[in-house]
């Protein structure tokens, strides 16, 4: 028997590894709905070649070549926020919530409301609303599976049935391709230059994120989320090669991982086939031919971002919506050239310091030596001081 999906962002580089893994298996897969926001002559070849039942692009001003692109086919064509949501409402069995940025809000709180199975790419949506996202979920018993490599890969490897084990989640991230450059550089970056990430091939936005690492910082967020973890529980360590995933440390001290090549079609099959398995033609690890695994503290003092997130996931409230909202305005700004790569984060921290009075600032680096209190070397850094500390600590 065939299950039902819908692909939100269908002509993204999340929705287009999905559309190649359900490609190679059509008869498994009965395609409801693909949407994207302009390019409907993207969406109207996607929407022939997987058979869908509906196309819909979110701007209405794409609507009349969706519609001439599918004429004949049998397809219906729909545009605008309203569709994108119907879009999602349809009857499909799970979800690929692949929008980038809050625009996927509201499809995805639609689909996550009649109890789908939700694989989840569109991290903002976490970020800015996790609280109505998740309640929502427990009360319609939708699952949320993510696809976010580092939170699929601790999905993989949390106790669910026992969060009590669990001591810290440490998040991997691959540094970006900024990881060693200095504040000048980083000061006349280029659009291109932010989004040529040394190991994933993904959409402008999540690239400029992955630069700056607010995008680490919006995981954090989105992990809490997903995961009965808080804050403190929480660390980040930079790991160029891409390759071990995520950790989960247990109070034993036991720390599991998961590993992989860096390819989304692998957290993506992960989604699709839970909870079983599926087979990808993912490049197979080769540890051997990798050589070396590094691993290293994230600069919160060249990286602000990161620190600017963890401020707004202890605050909570409205910060990390505000966050959110600022970075998404920020980073089109960035892309269409209007502002620098450093105006990203100064922007941000500039929108968080008038909701709440200021003090965000970059932190010193938050360990003193490699050694916790018991004298064990540390895996990651400890975490930023509590927010009522923070302005104490103010350095401007
Ligand atoms: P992308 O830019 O390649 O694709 C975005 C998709 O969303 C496109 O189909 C686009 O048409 C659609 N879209 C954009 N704005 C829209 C709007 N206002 N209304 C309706 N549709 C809109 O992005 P991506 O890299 O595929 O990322 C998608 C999401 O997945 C993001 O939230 C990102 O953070 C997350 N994610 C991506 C990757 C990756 O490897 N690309 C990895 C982890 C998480
Ligand atoms: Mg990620």
């Amino acid at each position: 028997m065939s299950r039902g999906i819908t692909i939100l962002g269908a002509t993204g580089s999340v929705g287009q590894s999905t559309l190649d893994l359900i490609g190679r298996a059509p008869d498994d897969w009965h395609v409801h709905a693909v949407t994207a926001n302009t390019d409907a002559v993207a969406l109207a070849a996607i929407a022939r070649a997987c058979n869908a039942e509906l196309a819909v692009v979110g701007d209405h001003g794409a609507y009349q070549d969706l519609k001439a692109a599918l004429s004949g086919s049998g397809i219906a064509v729909a545009s605008g926020k309203a569709a994108l949501v119907e879009a999602a409402e349809r009857p499909a069995d799970i979800v690929m919530s692949a929008i980038v940025g809050a625009a996927g809000l509201a499809p995805t709180l639609a689909a996550v409301r009649r109890g789908a199975v939700i694989a989840l790419a569109n991290k903002e949506s976490l970020v800015c609303a996790g609280d109505i996202v998740t309640a929502a979920a427990r009360q319609s018993g939708a699952r949320l599976l993510p696809v976010d490599s580092e939170h699929n890969a601790i999905y993989q490897i949390f106790d669910h049935d026992h969060p009590e084990r669990v001591a810290r989640v440490i998040l991997t991230a691959s540094g970006g391709p900024f990881r060693k450059a200095s504040v000048e550089a980083m000061r006349a970056a280029t659009p291109g230059q932010a989004c040529n990430h040394p190991v994933w091939s993904m959409g402008a936005k999540i690239s400029v994120d992955s630069a700056t690492m607010m995008n680490k910082g919006l995981e954090l967020i989105e992990a809490h989320h997903l995961f009965p973890v808080s804050a403190d529980q929480l660390g980040v360590i930079v790991h160029p090669q891409s390759v071990v995933h995520s950790f989960v440390e247990y109070i034993d001290g036991s720390v599991l991982a998961q590993l992989g090549t860096p390819d989304m079609r692998t957290p993506i099959a992960y989604t699709l086939a839970h909870p079983e398995r599926m087979a990808t033609p993912c490049k197979r690890l080769n540890l051997a031919e990798i050589g070396k695994l590094e691993f290293e503290e994230p600069d919160l003092e060249r990286f602000p971002a990161l620190g600017l997130a963890w401020d707004a996931l202890r605050t909570g409230g409205a910060m990390p919506t505000a966050l959110n909202a600022a970075n998404e305005v920020a980073v089109a700004a960035f892309l269409a050239g209007e502002i620098g790569f450093l105006d990203i984060a100064a922007l941000v921290r500039d929108v968080l310091d008038a909701l709440d009075g200021g003090g965000h600032h970059v932190p010193h680096r938050p360990h003193r030596a490699g050694l916790d209190d018991h004298g064990r070397p540390r895996l990651v850094p400890l975490q930023r001081a509590a927010p009522r500390d923070r302005r104490a600590r103010r350095v401007h």
